[in-house]
């Protein structure tokens, strides 16, 4: 994508400002129905509903003009919002399955994906393998007769393993599967799944898209006609939406996309480096790290990668590392990312969790996740040096 294209998606697409005063800025239009003149221009509103006002669980105005912004910068037909990423997620696998069919899933995807194939779906005759998504070869194995659908997600949110998108995109299309894959990782802007033969995209807006952590939001992309269909049914039966006030503080996040996602790249990649020459960090987990056995892949599908990654601390005592999260203290010690601002989540808060079924406990103690935000990345290193500086 050109960047020019990008600019004008996020200054100007989907708004039609002669219809509300010439306001620069877009109205929220708060109301949850639409009226008309006469019956008979209700009953064609009524076949519109997908993309005209009627009702808002359908369409609303202001969350109309997201919905074209973000399936422009997703380089897809058309795209819905809802009010999570993980209501967006639950939309498009479940409009590709039904009982009897056989989903593929990348391990490790985002925890309530998991919950959704193995916890949910299960009780509906939906049966899932989880695969290694490292080799192409896992996802030739694991397809079988009733295989409907492959969920990927790279890089994941711990870990940052990859998929060769187009390799299992490709294999996908040969067996009439279809695809979806978690783009939230890397943002719109910094990979285009789409393009690479993806049917569906999902992204948790919650993060990068929004940007300010004062909206939890979700959206999917894909054709016009796989949307129609998951709007006439997902969208419109589970009600997931998204309301007009967050669709509006999504848009306004939405006009520094570009810069904050360049920010948090530029420092991301500062700090990376600082990390992987500190002599208490064992490794950093990050796409577009050297010794990443999968740098030439993320090289490859990635145009640019966003500032969040893992550090493996050099400690035998979990408190060594708890001391390191607690003295860290230009980082806010909270879940999410994909905000202005610095975050710590370290793995160890997952380890006899309440909320967490023992599934998770794949992540081992002494990791900790670290998402780069907005700040001067000098004052991060100083206030992480310092930190470390305890372990
Ligand atoms: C946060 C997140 C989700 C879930 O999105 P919500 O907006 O919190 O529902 C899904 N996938 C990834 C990779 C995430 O980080």
């Amino acid at each position: 994508m050109k960047e020019n294209d990008i600019s004008f998606i996020l200054n100007h697409l989907g708004e039609e400002r002669s219809n509300y005063f010439n306001s620069v800025a877009p109205p929220v239009i708060q109301s949850s129905n639409f009226c008309f003149e006469t019956v008979d221009e209700m009953r064609a509103g009524l076949k519109k509903e997908f993309e005209a006002p009627f009702y808002t669980r359908g369409f609303n105005p202001t969350v109309g003009i997201l919905r074209k912004k973000i399936a422009a910068l997703e380089n897809s037909e058309d795209a819905l919002v809802f009010g999570s990423g993980s209501a967006a997620i639950a939309a498009g696998v479940i409009s590709t399955v039904a009982k009897g069919d056989h989903v593929i899933c990348v391990n490790k995807p985002y925890s309530w994906t998991t919950k959704l194939l193995n916890n949910i779906l299960s009780k509906f005759g939906v049966e899932t393998t989880m695969v290694n998504g490292e080799k192409l070869s896992n996802f030739e194995e694991a397809i079988k007769e009733n295989t409907r659908l492959i969920f990927l997600e790279s890089p994941n949110s711990w870990t940052f393993e990859l998929q060769d998108i187009e390799a299992v995109c490709n294999l996908a299309k040969k067996k009439n599967i279809t695809t979806i894959i978690d783009n939230s990782y890397s943002s719109p802007l910094f990979q285009q799944p789409i393009s690479m033969g993806a049917d569906m995209v999902v992204h948790s807006a919650t993060k990068y898209l929004s940007g300010h952590s004062d909206v939890v939001a979700g959206v999917l992309c894909g054709t016009r006609e796989r949307i129609n269909k998951i709007f006439a049914s997902e969208l419109m039966t589970f009600g997931g939406i998204l309301s007009p006030h967050d669709a509006w503080l999504m848009l306004k996040g939405m006009r520094t996309l570009q810069l904050r996602m360049e920010r948090s790249a530029s420092s991301g990649k500062k700090i990376v480096e600082f990390l992987q020459n500190h002599p208490k960090v064992e490794k950093v987990y990050y796409p577009f790290s050297k010794e990443n056995l999968q740098y030439e892949l993320a090289r490859k599908q990635m145009c640019d990668c966003g500032g969040m990654f893992s550090v493996l601390l050099k400690t035998e005592k979990m408190e060594q590392v708890e001391l390191f999260c607690n003295n860290a203290k230009r980082f806010l010690l909270a879940c999410s990312w994909g905000g202005y601002e610095s975050l710590i989540f370290p793995a160890c808060t997952l380890y006899n969790s309440q909320n967490y079924d023992g599934s998770s406990n794949y992540l081992p103690w002494n990791l900790v996740r670290i998402y780069i935000g907005l700040e001067d990345p000098e004052v991060l290193i100083e206030d992480l040096e310092k930190a470390m500086a305890l372990v």
